[in-house]
């Protein structure tokens, strides 16, 4: 089993980057922001509630995430991997998560962190506002999930440091060759077990 965490702030190309990762190796692909995003889309319950949060670039409380991970992860158990994108984006999570994953035996393996400068993060996230319909992506909003980032879930690459597992990618250059640093980072992990610290 290959399990990947991608971690970056919003608009690192997280998104993307995975879809391509879900095809080269063969992953599901666990978005916590697309299972809030169907919620939403679906007038549920829960949609409602998550939609306060995400509006305002807040994240949602923890409770309500681990209980849609789980519902998501525990269908997919015996897939050949697992990747996780927008998620964990607290301590708390992350905690959570490895409690989970080691109750199955399966821990993470390598994480991504996809590094962008605030520059170009804001840059791109104001492109894509204009054609992606997403109610968070707008000016004030896209900020204020930067600090959130910032403030929330940057201590989680000291997280995953201790354990060894971060990979730093450097993710200013074109999406092709953002990919090709990823390949090189997990094939290196599958080859030889071994972390590349950074890929500039
Ligand atoms: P994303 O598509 O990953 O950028 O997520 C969009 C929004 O969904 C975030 O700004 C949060 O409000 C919420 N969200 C997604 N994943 C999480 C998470 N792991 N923890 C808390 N909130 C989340």
């Amino acid at each position: 089993m290959l399990n990947i965490i991608i971690f970056g702030p919003p608009g690192s190309g997280k998104g993307t980057q995975s879809a391509k990762i879900v095809e080269n190796y063969n992953l599901i692909h666990i978005s916590t922001g697309d299972l809030m995003r169907e919620e939403i889309a679906n007038d549920t319950a829960l949609g409602r509630e998550v939609k306060k949060y995400i509006d305002k670039g807040m994240l949602v409380p923890d409770e309500i995430i681990m209980r849609e991970l789980y519902e998501k992860a525990s269908k997919h158990l015996d897939a050949p991997g697992l990747i996780f994108d927008g998620f964990p984006r607290t301590i708390v999570q992350a905690e959570m998560l490895d409690q989970m994953l080691e109750e199955h035996d399966m821990p993470i393996d390598v994480v991504l962190s996809v590094d962008v400068n605030e520059e170009e993060l804001f840059k791109r996230l104001m492109g894509r506002g204009e054609d992606s319909g997403r109610s968070d992506d707008k000016t004030d909003i896209i900020w204020r999930r930067i600090e959130v980032y910032k403030e929330q879930t940057m201590p989680l690459i000291d997280f995953y440091k201790k354990q060894g597992k971060i990979v730093s990618i450097n993710g200013m250059s074109p999406v092709d060759q953002v990919f090709g640093k990823i390949i090189k980072a997990v094939d290196t992990y599958l080859e030889t077990r071994e972390i590349i610290p950074a890929i500039e």
